[in-house]
């Protein structure tokens, strides 16, 4: 690569993302924005219309002359995966440059197995998706992964992860790198869940909110000016291990009383079976006391009108409550989206959630907040995976765009 080149790289990245930005725009718009001068615009854009990033959309409004020629982006010029690992399941898709979902997998899945089972099921789901989705592993721009743990993001591993036994320091991001041949970026669950909602769902057009992440583990993604808030080390946002009884049941972590281990979906569930083995009446089958259980299975029978069913994700949206209204005093902001799987559940666990924050929030801080559901259901986190992977590829000056 030539000195030229070197200074053109950077230069190319950032007419391509303004031209991703802008719905439309011409070469006369790119150099007043970037500074750039007419010739240098001209064979930048004549090298991306080469390369297939960029496509000619028809003709602006002249200021004179000759009517200008707008530029738009092409969202098949590359795909990338995004994955979300969970304690219980694994989701993969496939998106375009406009995040736009080819195909999509979802499995059941045990994070608890540790990474020897774990990673080539990742990998393997992440391959079968590309294959569904039909996409040129030459065009796979970048992998974005979400996994239920604190991370380390120089090293791209997770740190001690309360319900990934056996994860700990694991080399996840080199190890899908060598796996898929592209860059891979990570970042923990509720983190891509708020990214992908402030993205594609509830939070478009905000520039501070909190995703509480509601599954088998709780946690809390927080948007604070339009950035993910990762803490000193990475850690922040772990709201599940707010203890909201200090005499409650122990916790994955070691403690007692956490949220997770009050409202997760085990705990749900084992607060039904214990229920069940208590001779409390409910349509929950005796059978499904002994560990057979999910908080699915207490979500439907609530929706069937079951009255214990009913009691415990009420129950659970109180606990819930109790640490979302410390996220809303302390943050401040602009909107508070439940996601996860067990907010699925909607009303059963929203309805008393919103009650406690009403109640226990300062006036300052409630007053221009709304409690609302995910817009984009199980897909947030792998929808912010894929946020992630596309935002740090155009980010980046040094990437290749085969030119
Ligand atoms: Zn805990």
């Amino acid at each position: 690569m030539n000195g030229t080149e070197l200074i053109r790289g950077p230069n190319k990245a950032t007419v391509l993302n303004l031209v991703r930005q802008a719905q439309s725009i011409s070469r006369t718009q790119i150099a007043r924005q970037t500074g750039l001068s007419r010739s240098a615009v001209s064979t930048i854009v004549a090298e991306l219309l080469e390369a297939g990033w960029i496509v000619e959309c028809g003709s602006g409004k002249s200021s004179g002359g000759r009517r200008p020629i707008l530029l738009a982006h092409r969202p098949q010029a590359g795909y990338v995966l995004g994955l979300d690992v969970g304690a219980s399941h694994l989701s993969a898709l496939v998106t375009d440059l406009d995040a736009h979902v080819l195909a999509e997998v979802r499995r059941a899945f045990d994070v608890s197995r540790g990474p020897g089972v774990g990673l080539p099921a990742i990998a393997s789901i992440g391959e079968d998706v590309l294959a569904q989705g039909d996409v040129d592993r030459q065009q796979l721009l970048a992998v974005g992964i979400a996994v239920p743990g604190p991370l380390d993001y120089q090293r791209g591993t997770v740190i001690a992860p309360p319900i990934m036994p056996g994860w700990d320091g694991f080399p996840i991001r080199s190890h899908l790198e060598v796996r898929f041949g592209v860059p891979v970026y990570l970042d923990n669950d509720a983190n891509l869940g708020a990214l992908g909602e402030l993205r594609y769902g509830a939070g478009r057009g905000l520039q501070n909110l909190a995703f509480i992440k509601v599954a088998t583990g709780i946690g809390c993604g927080i948007v604070i000016d339009g950035r993910i808030y990762h803490g000193q080390t990475g850690a922040a946002g772990e709201i599940g291990h707010v203890v909201v009884d200090p005499d409650g049941p122990p916790c994955t972590c070691g403690g007692f009383g956490c949220l997770e281990a009050m409202a997760g979906g085990p705990a749900i569930a084992a607060r039904a079976g214990l229920a069940i083995q208590a001779g409390q009446s409910t349509i929950l089958r005796t059978g499904q006391a002994n560990g057979n259980l999910s908080a699915r299975d207490v979500a439907e029978a609530a929706r069937r009108g079951d009255p214990l069913s009913r009691q415990l994700f009420a129950d659970a949206g109180r606990l819930i409550g109790l640490a979302a209204a410390d996220v809303i005093n302390l943050l401040n902001p602009g909107r508070l989206i439940i996601g996860g799987g067990v907010s699925q559940a909607g009303d059963l666990i929203l309805e008393t959630l919103r009650e406690t924050v009403d109640r226990r929030t300062v006036r300052a801080a409630i007053e221009n907040v709304d409690v609302v559901q995910s817009e984009l259901g199980v897909r947030s986190t792998a929808l912010g995976a894929v946020a992630l992977a596309l935002q740090e590829t155009f980010k980046s000056s040094a990437v290749d765009f085969g030119f």
